[in-house]
């Protein structure tokens, strides 16, 4: 289908309801809530989430077309062809999907229309031709031994996803966790279950056995918790807070030491040296980063570490660039600075700037909401400077359009400045010296760490964290390889 020049009518966009288990939506049987639109506050729907009971029916379903169905015995170009036929499903529904992933979430029709929706139909595709690249191996032995290592499913995998980006990180789950032969139940966040549910209805269409894919939207501690802790469930793969995946951990190591990935938060440095190639393109690059999805974003890179010499006048300029993005609806095309996804997440980055300020941090443009007059919460980009490394606006995840400026001497104390205590999930490093770069990019403890740029990911190259920002990959042959688990077989020949 063709993109649309102009914005949409939300009151027009039908969400589906409940939830999505053994091929059919059934409704919700658990705490009731409101799902809520950020762009104006307007109330969509009040929705049930799945209870235990209706989790525990969710993954008998999957472990039960895990072993009925065939999906993991089938040749592995036959489990390519129906993840082929549900990417261009989701491609041919791209309006509609683009609509409904817009309505509940911060995510800008702009932006879905020409990413979210075609990247998550790309990350299917990736992960349906990555199927069979992914060998075993035979091991040295005795002549009279053969010794293979193959790799297997896991069976029902758990995966719980955020709302920042609901239908990509959703994806970036079940794709590779179906490719690689499991049936999946997935939670997503209560605050954007439509794109996913949908999705899952174009999977049962492109012919995901039914069962093998459940989504359940439901409170995270009621529906994620019991999805956890289930008995059936082998594996756990979660994206979201620190504090959660935590929690995700404890319970998954209380209730059969189930393997868990955790890909969380950050707080991600842009190191900037004094021979950066362009100082307006740097500006370019941290401003636009800053303001992409309102700061939304677990590797948005909100701490500018700049060389003294030059911190003020790249400062200067990243705060005019900041002074254009236009808050509004996300249905609007004109928008481009999202809502703030809740009220709550509003009052919570004032708290931090707050604490900032009563520590001596000064606020250089910014600091409090854009008043739209219709609803919704905006908050200002925003710069905050003289900030000590202990400083609240330093230490925290904003997940705000809220960039630090802390400035450095030389490149050991700039190095030093770009290690946070916390985080490591990503960061930047400018400069035009090439030795330079590798030697900074190299002791930056980052899963990933981009030189003269920002925020270009592939769909090759392994994403995720360092200390607290988690542990296992993304993308890539080990975003696939993730979901198997590895069995050696002896062979011993009469
Ligand atoms: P969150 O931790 O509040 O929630 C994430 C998911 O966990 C939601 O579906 C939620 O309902 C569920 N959940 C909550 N409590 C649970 C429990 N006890 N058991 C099981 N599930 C539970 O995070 P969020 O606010 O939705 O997302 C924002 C966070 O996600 C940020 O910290 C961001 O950095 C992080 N994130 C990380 C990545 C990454 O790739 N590293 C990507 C996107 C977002």
């Amino acid at each position: 289908m063709s993109t649309q020049p102009t914005g949409f009518s939300p009151d027009q966009v039908t969400p589906p309801a409940g939830n999505f288990i053994g091929g059919q939506y059934v409704p919700g049987d658990g705490t009731e809530y409101d799902v809520i639109r950020p762009s104006d506050g307007h109330v969509i729907r009040s929705d049930r989430g799945a209870s235990a009971n209706l989790v525990d029916r969710a993954v008998t379903a999957a472990a039960k077309a895990y072993k009925t169905s065939g999906w993991a015995e089938m040749p592995p170009r036959a489990r390519a062809k129906v993840l082929f036929r549900w990417a261009d499903l989701i491609d041919q529904n791209l309006e509609e999907m683009a609509r409904l992933e817009s309505l509940a979430s911060c995510r800008l029709i702009n932006e879905t229309r020409h990413f979210d929706i075609g990247f998550a139909a790309e990350t299917i595709r990736f992960f349906a031709e990555a199927i069979d690249k992914l060998d075993g191996k035979v091991l040295a032995s005795e002549a009279k031994v053969i010794s293979m290592h193959v790799n297997e499913p896991y069976g029902v995998v758990a995966a719980i996803s955020p709302w920042n980006v609901p239908l990509v990180l959703a994806v970036l789950k079940v794709g590779p966790a179906l490719a690689a032969g499991n049936a999946v139940v997935l939670k997503p966040s209560e605050l954007t279950p439509y794109s996913i549910l949908r999705a899952a209805e174009l999977a049962h269409q492109a012919g995901v056995p039914a069962g093998l894919l459940a989504v359940l939207p439901g409170l995270g501690p009621e529906t994620g918790s019991a999805l956890v802790k289930h008995p059936l469930v082998n594996y756990v793969s979660f994206t979201g807070s620190t504090a959660t995946g935590r929690q995700v951990m404890i319970d998954a190591a209380n209730s059969g030491l189930k393997p868990v990935c955790l890909e969380l938060g950050g707080k991600s440095p842009q190191l900037v040296f004094r021979d950066a190639p362009s100082l307006d393109r740097v500006a370019d690059i941290i401003a636009g980063n800053i303001c992409f999805n309102a700061g939304q974003v677990c590797f948005a890179g909100t701490r500018l570490v700049v060389d003294e010499k030059i911190g003020d006048e790249l400062t200067e300029k990243i705060a005019q660039r900041l002074k254009s993005p236009r808050p509004g609806p996300t249905w609007d095309t004109q928008t481009t600075l999202a809502p703030i996804i809740s009220e709550k997440q509003g009052t919570r980055i004032e708290g931090i700037l707050k604490d900032a300020r009563r520590t001596g941090a000064e606020i250089v443009i910014g600091g409090g909401r854009e008043q739209t007059g219709n609803g919704g919460v905006f908050f200002q980009p925003t710069i905050v400077r003289n900030t000590k490394p202990d400083n609240a606006a330093i230490i925290n995840e904003v997940f705000g359009p809220v960039l630090t400026v802390q400035s450095f001497h030389d490149i050991d104390e700039g190095v030093a400045l770009a290690d946070h205590p916390i985080y490591g999930l990503a960061g930047a490093v400018h400069t035009s010296d090439i030795n330079k770069a590798l030697l900074a990019a190299k002791s930056i403890p980052a899963g990933t760490v981009w030189v003269n740029t920002y925020a270009e990911l592939s769909l090759n190259a392994p994403f995720g964290g360092y200390k607290q920002s988690g542990f296992g990959r993304d993308y890539g042959m080990s975003g696939l390889a993730k979901y198997m688990n590895t069995k050696t077989i002896n062979i011993r020949l009469n």
